[in-house]
């Protein structure tokens, strides 16, 4: 474009200059000068960059206003408060990529605690010694689970890894083929087994696996057999899978320890949620199965964790691995494990204290009626560029938990004139984003995980609905 490239980028200010410029000096004050010279510094380079490819820039007529909006975006990029709060409107209750399990206000209250002061985290104060800070939970979880002992890392994934890797170091572990299971993408179990340094024996075909196929496979080298909860898929038809009490009878048989990797994992009873019936890890365990590991951010409710119970032996040689030290949860997450688990205690009001259980026994009607009461705003919103009504859906409980089961849901189905990106973009602009799913030709909002109405409707005045030909 320039014939004269050089006089280019001399059109280019200098740092003082955008630094002294008006633009700029209410920034200096807002997030202090040496954030904003390295923003400035940043932003002349890119620009510097940008002739560089093209031989040409492209200041936008005034060049000091042009840098100083890029440097003020950078700022206010760097400062945001992220993760922001959303609108979870997707149907599915439990959802990985908006952090799953919402707290309950118990929780929040001890993470608050934990956060601010300094806590007996690992101090016995009875004793004035050394603590471990497994002790805030462990008896909590035997009671719950029925377990002999019990200890926690990071994640499930964490909880497995470590399992493997104390149980079947160089070892055998029998799986049965039909549970080598993928969970979004980087948790694939040959993988994590490789990792874990156990060595991974497939038994049974696909669809069938007889109790036969282990006894044969079991040897001197075997470490380990273990049960995976097959958490997101399903096998239909022609199928056969060892019972959890048979594997347990089997492995004993043959003093091996018999795992089981729940995934999900749940205290309590689904039937009472209109979900189909799961073991709870209470039946696990007394099934027979010597380890089980399951999530604390899945059905549990509560914050990412990964739980172990089982043989006091066996947790006993698991906590003494050395690779328990780099897994070890932090202590926010154990005061919101451990206030979340005492709500368990309670089995009648568990439920509705639970926002993950409460969601999912809300009643259908309770949200239709939530769903007429939303609608005229959303109408007032979309104006007469769009067109909203009641719409019946189907919620799912999410993150590999029960991945058939779906819970007749109510909400608000949305259509524009707009192509439908567009239109979730705009709901995902707002002040809290509104996370919706898109179903054929519409923006569905499932409202059974909202849970609070009038901050929905308020922000909406500021939804800015797109037109036909909208910022194409
Ligand atoms: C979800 C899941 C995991 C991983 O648990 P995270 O808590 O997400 O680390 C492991 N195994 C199974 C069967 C699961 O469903």
């Amino acid at each position: 474009m320039a014939s004269f490239p050089k006089a280019e980028l001399r059109k280019i200010p200098s740092i003082d200059e955008l630094l002294r410029s008006d633009e700029l000096s209410h920034a200096i004050q807002e997030y202090g000068r040496s954030n904003v010279l390295a923003a400035v510094q940043q932003s002349v380079e890119d620009v510097r960059q940008q002739f560089h490819e093209h031989g040409s820039i492209d200041l936008t007529g005034n060049p000091s206003g042009f840098l100083a909006g890029k440097v003020k975006d950078e700022l206010a990029q760097l400062t945001t408060i992220t993760p922001t709060r959303v609108f979870n409107l997707t149907g599915t209750v439990i959802h990985t990529n908006l952090g799953r399990a919402p707290l309950p206000e118990e929780a929040i209250a001890a993470m608050h605690l934990a956060a601010r002061y300094p806590s007996n985290l690992e101090f016995d104060l009875r004793r004035g010694r050394r603590g471990d800070r497994d002790d805030h939970l462990e008896q909590l979880i035997c009671r719950l689970t029925g377990a002999e002992a019990a200890t926690v890392v990071n994640n499930n994934a964490a909880a497995v890894m470590l399992s493997l890797n104390t149980l079947a170091l160089r070892r055998k572990v029998l799986v049965a083929r039909g549970q080598l299971i993928e969970i979004g993408g980087s948790f694939r179990m040959p993988d994590i087994m490789k990792r874990a340094g156990a060595k991974l024996h497939e038994v049974g075909t696909t669809n069938r696996t007889h109790a036969h196929d282990y006894a044969d496979a079991v040897d001197r080298a075997t470490g380990l057999i273990m049960e995976v909860h097959t958490s997101n898929y399903l096998i239909n038809g022609f199928t056969k899978a060892v019972p959890t009490c048979d594997l347990a009878k089997l492995a004993g048989e043959h003093a091996v320890p018999f795992m089981v990797d729940l995934g999900s994992g749940t205290l309590v009873k689904l039937e009472d949620f209109g979900l189909p019936n799961e073991a709870t890890v209470a039946d696990v365990v007394t099934a027979g199965a010597d380890i089980v590991t399951f999530s604390g951010d899945k059905l549990l409710g509560g914050p990412q964790a990964g739980i172990i119970v089982g043989r006091a032996d066996l947790i006993a040689r698991i906590k003494r691995n050395p690779m328990k030290r780099a897994m070890r949860m932090d202590k926010l997450s154990i005061a919101a494990l451990r206030a979340v688990l005492q709500l368990y205690l309670d089995p009648e009001r568990v439920s509705a204290k639970v926002p993950v259980l409460a969601m999912l026994r809300r009643p259908v009607d309770d949200i239709q009626k939530q769903a007429v009461e939303v609608l005229p705003a959303v109408e007032r919103a979309l104006g007469r560029n769009g067109k909203a009504e009641l719409v019946s859906c189907m919620s799912q409980v999410g993150s590999g938990a029960l991945p058939t089961a779906e819970k007749t849901s109510a909400g608000i189905g949305v259509k524009t004139s707009a192509p439908l990106a567009k239109l979730s973009a705009a709901f995902r602009q707002l002040p809290v984003p509104v996370i919706g799913r898109l179903t054929g030709n519409r923006f569905v909002m499932d409202l059974r995980c909202l849970d609070d109405t009038q901050t929905f409707v308020d922000q909406l005045e500021m939804l800015t609905v797109p037109g036909r030909s909208a910022g194409q």
